[in-house]
């Protein structure tokens, strides 16, 4: 199973892939620890990332982006997660931020903020989530108030991704508290001129440990009138249903690089493995076993190629999304724990590489709309 087979894969995303394979490897595998350990990246691995291209590599050149498609993020995605390294967040920095941006931003802030981005000298975050509000995001409490030219923000974030290294930040808030959801509107934060904002702690999570998590505090933050993503106030909720499809095409992509490599991990691990006189993979149980997530992988990979097709002719629908963060995130937690079963003990030492797959993944689940939710989207059209 490789991405070579795939049917939307072109010479060109080959030779991407190559590339982007390349600098995981220089750069991204031989840092994870550390990284793991301090709970974030360097600054520096950013504008390394940019310099090779792979920040917003779906962004058009005319706003310093590679030019590319969808398949361009989703090769970064399978790549960055195949390796076990997940601590720089480009998922949401150029798979999401930039594409609102892209979408609902003015031509002089695409000017200003994409290129910086491309060159990984801003980096974007999205706070949606607050400490009383995740799935049912209709509840969020954060204010922006109009005041002149300004918006006025008031309010708490919590487990915001780059939250703590963020230079620019998508702010969900309610510009109409009683119109509910038509009174919810998406302001961009630029960190560097922002008095009352600050971060909290950097949040310390099980797994992903090397991606900044944050929380965030807004006090009286003045935000110019500009920055709201609009055309006009009252939109957010509908841009958040529009992009919320891509993000969970991110997630089933994940999901999908992380059972591969636990497949691969484990089938080498178990052929090595002597027990009672013989290989571990010559006991009937794990034939099956892998048998069995070989066929779970080998259907993920079918149903995800599928949606990919979607997504690059622009005919993904929000429920087919829903399935597949659903279906492969659920179904890579459970190859993931098979896999690491087979392991016996040194499956639990994070010196293997399926214990930070183990950890890695529970949170597929969880984030971009937890699977609960995602089932009820796709209830909705039953
Ligand atoms: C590592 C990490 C990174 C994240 N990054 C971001 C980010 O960058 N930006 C951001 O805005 N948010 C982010 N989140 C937040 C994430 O999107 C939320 O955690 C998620 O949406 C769930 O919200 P909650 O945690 O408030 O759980 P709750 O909404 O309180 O849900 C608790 C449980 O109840 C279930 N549930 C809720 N409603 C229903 C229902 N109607 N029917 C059935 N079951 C239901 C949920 O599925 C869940 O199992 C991140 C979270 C994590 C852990």
């Amino acid at each position: 199973m490789d991405t070579r087979n795939s049917p939307w894969i072109t010479e060109d995303l080959v030779i991407f892939q190559d590339a982007i394979r390349r600098f995981v490897a220089r750069e991204l595998v031989p840092n994870e620890e550390r990284w793991a350990k301090q709970q974030q990246v360097d600054r520096e691995a950013w504008l390394k990332a940019g310099e090779v291209g792979m920040l917003c590599p779906s962004i058009p050149e005319e706003y310093g982006g590679g030019g590319g498609t969808f398949a361009h993020d989703a090769i970064i995605t399978l790549e960055q997660t195949r390796a076990g390294t997940a601590s720089l967040g480009t998922n949401v920095h150029s798979g999401i931020v930039a594409h609102y941006l892209l979408r609902y931003a003015t031509e002089e802030q695409k000017q200003r903020w994409l290129p910086k981005m491309a060159r990984g000298e801003l980096i974007g975050a999205i706070a949606m989530s607050e400490p009383g509000a995740g799935s049912d995001l209709q509840a969020i409490k954060m204010r922006a108030v109009r005041d002149g030219d300004h918006y006025v923000l008031n309010g708490s974030k919590t487990f915001i991704t780059n939250g703590i290294l963020a230079d620019l930040i998508l702010v969900v808030a309610k510009t109409d508290p009683a119109k509910g959801s038509k009174g919810t509107s998406i302001v961009v934060l630029e960190t560097a001129q922002a008095e009352g904002f600050r971060r909290g702690r950097n949040l310390e999570k099980i797994g992903l440990k090397g991606n900044d998590t944050a929380e965030l505090f807004f006090d009286d933050v003045r935000v110019p009138c500009e920055n709201l993503l609009g055309p006009e106030e009252g939109k957010g909720f509908v841009q958040l249903m529009q992009q919320l499809p891509q993000e969970r095409m991110i997630i089933a992509l994940g999901a999908l690089a992380t059972m591969e490599r636990a497949l691969e991990e484990t089938i080498a691990y178990v052929r090595d493995r002597k027990v009672f006189g013989q290989s571990l993979l010559d006991l009937q149980n794990t034939r099956f076993r892998l048998a069995e997530c070989k066929t779970v992988a080998t259907i993920a990979r079918t149903f995800v190629d599928d949606c990919m097709q979607k997504v690059l002719r622009g005919e993904l629908d929000p429920e087919t999304a829903a399935m597949a963060k659903w279906w492969s995130t659920q179904r890579s937690c459970e190859v993931v724990d098979e896999c690491l079963q087979l392991h016996g003990g040194y499956g639990y030492m994070m010196e293997y590489p399926i214990a930070r797959l183990y950890l890695n993944a529970r949170v597929s689940k969880i984030f971009g709309g937890s699977n609960e939710i995602m089932k009820e989207l796709v209830a909705r059209t039953l």
